[in-house]
């Protein structure tokens, strides 16, 4: 295919008024291609050339890209600089003053030098990945250039979520978009939407026989909720509940010699546990892929501190001075692979007891503290101790559970601390819109409109305004340039809403918010209809807590959660 031709998809999809459109524009484009190209189209798509997990990022910033132009141009490279500066975006810079010309680049080459730029490290990388940079602007038309100097300065953002991917290749590749689900299962045990669109082209059978991999990041095992023990005595029975720590989830797999560590959006963070990999390797010597709860510990007491903690590990080199002052212990949790044998469809008693077996204790390392419950009582007196012991509660396990890979569902249940007079639990909702700020406020936002989201429809659906919980610096500096980035002049496709915000934004940012109640409302489009015909759900008394950039827009709370929270919330 034409790398004009993707582009013309880009700007359709982008343009699209319905998800469902989207879709069969998509799929249309994919059953254009080679079959070999498909793979490429997905990861470009996504503005990569690998999947995330990879971690192969450019390594352009929107200087050296502007630099890059002006040698296309044959400019003034400063002035290029500053005139890519002062518009704002690269992309629509290029269009405005490149020459008018077809391109006829083809996507495979593209692709293999956008892929060549990503790779080229080390001494001398900058100039090189600068020269060939240039070099394809040069060759390509205005469009072109702008798609490409968007995706290596990492500013391409479609908004194509990877639902909607996965049913565009259902669509596409299975003849129905209904087997969707067969995608979702390789993607959920692989994270890897490349792989899962060449298996799609091989068939259905490539599909069911998909299995984990070490090193690829499954997607991972999410809980539900409940108001409270009985009910979760009733949901579950009799089962086994366990500490739930307050740190940052991990997967970390391990092949023998290399190790990986995932976090909960599946990014690779490896890098941030140097000391946890050394304690596993000190004790574990076989393949393994397991999951554990991070958490700092006091270096003096060794009392486990809260999660903010942890994101003081969050930097680009980690010193051994932060090492010393923020230690890190693993309560691992979770055993998905050991021995040579995927254990992810056995039941959570199975899997627990080979955890027990095959764990080694150090320092560094323990066993999540469980206890099997038969009673509300035990329930209650087990989530006692566990916030006695500095924990947020209890995760309840259903003992026949399997680990269902990107799903959240009630073989797991969170039971936390209910605060008097408010819901039991926050929300992490995605920014889509706001209005302007009067008064005080006047030129920022004065309140954000807020969505959860709904993975059947692969949609964002409002469900509150919000308002209060900002600090002046959140209202002046943190949320322009957080939101800023993402406006745009209308309503994003995967956006539902009936209220008409001043701004509305891309679907990116996630935050975390508390509230009173949840109330039926015929304002918000949140299960629309779910629970009383021609009304949604919305938060009464929202309040912001915090910035989630732990989350993914699609790993925000669901509706179907909502809908849950509504009923439970007076239980
Ligand atoms: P939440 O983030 O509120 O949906 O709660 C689920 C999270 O609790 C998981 O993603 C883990 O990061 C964390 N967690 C802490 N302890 C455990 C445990 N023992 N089992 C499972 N998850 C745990």
């Amino acid at each position: 295919m034409t790398f004009q031709r993707f582009v013309a998809t880009l700007l359709e999809v982008e343009r699209a008024s319905s998800r469902i459109a989207m879709v069969k524009m998509l799929a249309e484009a994919f059953r254009e291609l080679p079959p070999e190209e498909v793979p490429l189209a997905v990861l470009l798509l996504q503005g990569r050339v690998a999947p995330e997990f990879e971690g192969l990022e450019f390594g352009v910033a929107e200087k050296e890209a502007a630099k890059a132009l002006a040698l296309a141009l044959g400019r003034d490279e400063a002035e290029t600089v500053q005139a890519v500066k002062e518009k704002g975006d690269i992309g629509a810079y290029a269009l405005e003053v490149l020459p008018r010309r077809a391109g006829g680049l083809s996507l495979r080459h593209v692709y293999g030098e956008l892929r060549a730029i990503a790779e080229d490290a080390g001494p001398g990388s900058q100039a090189r990945k600068r020269e060939r940079l240039s070099r394809l602007v040069a060759e390509a038309s205005p469009e072109e250039a702008a798609v490409i100097l968007r995706t290596v300065t990492g500013r391409l953002r479609l908004g194509v979520g990877d639902a909607t991917v996965l049913e565009a290749l259902a669509l596409a590749f299975l003849g129905d978009r209904a087997k969707k689900p067969l995608l979702e299962r390789a993607y959920n045990l692989t994270s890897d939407l490349a792989y899962v669109a060449r298996l799609a082209l091989e068939g259905e059978e490539a599909l069911r026989q998909v299995k984990l991999e070490v090193g690829k990041p499954v997607r991972m095992m999410l809980a539900e909720r409940l108001p409270g023990p009985e009910q979760i005595m009733e949901k579950l029975g009799p089962h086994f509940a366990e500490h739930k720590y307050d740190g940052e989830r991990v997967q970390v797999h391990f092949d023998g010699e290399r190790f990986w560590v995932y976090s909960r959006r599946l990014e690779n963070i490896t890098h941030q546990y140097p000391d946890l990999l050394e304690a596993l390797r000190e004790v574990q010597h076989g393949p393994f892929i397991l999951e554990a709860e991070a958490v700092v510990t006091d270096p003096v007491t060794g009392e486990m501190r809260p999660f903010q903690n942890v994101l003081n590990r969050k930097v680009k080199h980690l010193t051994p001075e932060l090492l010393e002052k923020y230690p890190i212990k693993g309560f691992v949790f979770e055993l998905l692979y050991a021995d040579g044998e995927v254990l992810i469809e056995r039941p959570y008693s199975e899997r627990r007891e080979r955890l027990e077996r095959w764990f080694r204790p150090h320092e560094r390392l323990e066993l999540s503290t469980k206890r099997f419950v038969e009673t509300t009582e035990e329930l209650v007196q087990f989530f006692d101790a566990s916030i006695e012991a500095g924990c947020e509660g209890l995760v309840c396990k259903k003992p026949d559970g399997d680990y269902e890979a990107g799903k959240r569902g009630f073989k797991w249940v969170k039971y936390k601390r209910g605060i008097a007079g408010k819901l039991s639990d926050t929300l992490d909702l995605v920014i889509v819109g706001a209005w302007l700020g009067r008064g005080r406020r006047a030129g920022t936002y004065g309140s954000l409109l807020a969505a959860a989201y709904n993975p059947d429809e692969d949609r964002f659906e409002t469900l509150t305004k919000v308002g209060s919980g900002f600090s002046d610096e959140d209202l002046n500096e943190v949320l322009p340039r957080r939101l800023d980035p993402y406006r745009r002049g209308e309503r994003h496709p995967r956006v539902w809403s009936l209220l008409e915000p001043d701004v509305w934004f891309e679907p990116v940012q996630v935050i975390e918010v508390e509230a009173q109640e949840i109330t039926l409302s015929p304002n918000h489009t949140c299960a629309f209809g779910a629970v009383q015909e021609g009304r949604g759900l919305a938060l009464r008394f929202p309040r912001f807590v915090r910035y989630r950039d732990d989350k993914s827009p699609e790993e925000a709370t669901t509706t179907k959660e909502v809908v849950e929270m509504y009923k439970n919330q007076w239980a």
